[in-house]
């Protein structure tokens, strides 16, 4: 499993996640403008902005979340079973703290 690899990917993407969250931010601390028409506008770019932003904050959560797991050294094993979790999972989808069976279970609930 090359972690060091696969650790500076995330870094990268942590990075890249960052800037844009800032730059939605930014949007959503635009001033309105006054014009009602513009406003509507505005407002539907507010909302699709707001929604990207939280979309963009759950991955930067998930990317620190597994950064901090590699550096504590408990990124390969499950976070809810204790279990190794498959190398071909975490080579897919490196920011899942969950193995295939945990991970099944959670959303069957
Ligand atoms: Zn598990």
């Amino acid at each position: 499993m090359q972690m060091d690899r696969i650790k500076s990917e995330l870094v990268d993407k942590l990075a890249t996640l960052l800037q844009r969250s800032g730059r939605i931010t930014e949007h959503l601390r635009d001033t309105p403008p006054s014009d009602w028409e513009e406003l509507a506008t505005f407002r539907e770019d507010d909302e699709v902005a707001e929604a990207l932003d939280d979309i963009t904050r759950a991955e930067i959560e998930d990317i620190k979340h597994a950064l901090r797991r590699m550096d504590s050294g408990d990124w390969e094993y499950c976070e809810s079973c204790g279990d190794e979790i498959n190398p071909e999972r975490l080579r897919a989808l490196p920011t899942t703290p969950l193995c295939i069976r945990c991970a099944s279970e959670r959303e069957k609930r």
